[in-house]
């Protein structure tokens, strides 16, 4: 990470765990541990159904509360989708958008992943834009390819200034959920990459800005090596977004 050029941001990706009241004791739980580490942002971003309980339960507190996915459209025929303006009017600030389980599982594409970052920024929201390559990418060699090319379709017609709002998670699809870790030199690496291309589409005043996290099984023990990266800006973490004291061992070494 590189403090003095941009934000550190650790956030919690809950994916489809916890209810309303599990969310209420986990944010009591960990709110005394993360509380005054302020060399990071600290976000958890949770299903629908358990924002508000766990807003509630973080008020008085510096952590954030976002949402896992947002549609591109204001309103309409979607049946189960949530909407921009929907999260906005919820006191939702940060969404995560383009993750390898909704692409693989559920059929996001560069393109709906571009329409729905596009919407949530011009509803004003932050946006953790997720991508990065699966297995047989990495095996053959054309991981920098790959993110080169998510970057900018994800990206298209996203402006300078709305890049602001934007933080890049890199994740190697490998490394999700399976207790495989890129090491901190293949996560510097790619993350270079990413912020090479956000040079060349905004100029390097504003790529250097943009934070830029890891994720894929980052957790308590590699979070460290994995943050002293200088491209590595913070985490997206999963599994260990679960249990508070792993969670703080992560917000620890960003610290
Ligand atoms: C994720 O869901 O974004 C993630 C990185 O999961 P895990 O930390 O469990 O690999």
């Amino acid at each position: 990470m590189n403090p003095s050029k941009r934000r550190t941001v650790i956030a919690g990706n809950w994916k489809m765990n916890f209810t309303p009241a599990e969310a209420t004791a986990f944010i009591n739980e960990v709110k005394p541990l993360v509380a005054g580490k302020n060399n990071c942002d600290v976000i958890f971003c949770a299903p629908y159904v358990t924002i508000a309980a766990a807003q509630e339960a973080a008020k008085g507190s510096d952590i954030k509360i976002g949402a896992e996915n947002v549609h591109f459209a204001e309103k309409g025929a979607y049946t189960g989708e949530v909407s921009a303006q929907m999260l906005t009017a919820c006191g939702v600030e940060y969404v995560i958008i383009g993750h390898s389980e909704r692409r693989q599982y559920f059929g996001e594409t560069d393109e709906t992943v571009n329409l729905r970052t596009k919407a949530a920024l011009a509803a004003g929201m932050k946006v953790i834009l997720c991508l990065g390559e699966v297995k047989d990418e990495r095996l053959n060699g054309i991981t920098n390819e790959v993110v080169s090319m998510q970057t900018k379709l994800d990206l298209k017609d996203v402006s300078a200034e709305q890049m602001k709002n934007v933080i890049i998670a890199y994740e190697p699809v490998w490394a999700i959920g399976t207790g495989l870790t890129a090491t901190p030199e293949q996560a510097e690496e790619t993350c270079g990459v990413i912020r090479d291309v956000l040079t060349s589409m905004y100029g390097a005043e504003v790529a250097e800005g943009v934070t830029i996290q890891y994720g894929g099984s980052m957790n308590e023990k590699n979070a460290a090596e994995l943050l002293a990266k200088p491209n590595v800006d913070g985490g997206l973490i999963g599994g260990a977004s679960l249990v508070a004291e792993k969670f703080k061992a992560i917000v620890d070494a960003a610290q």
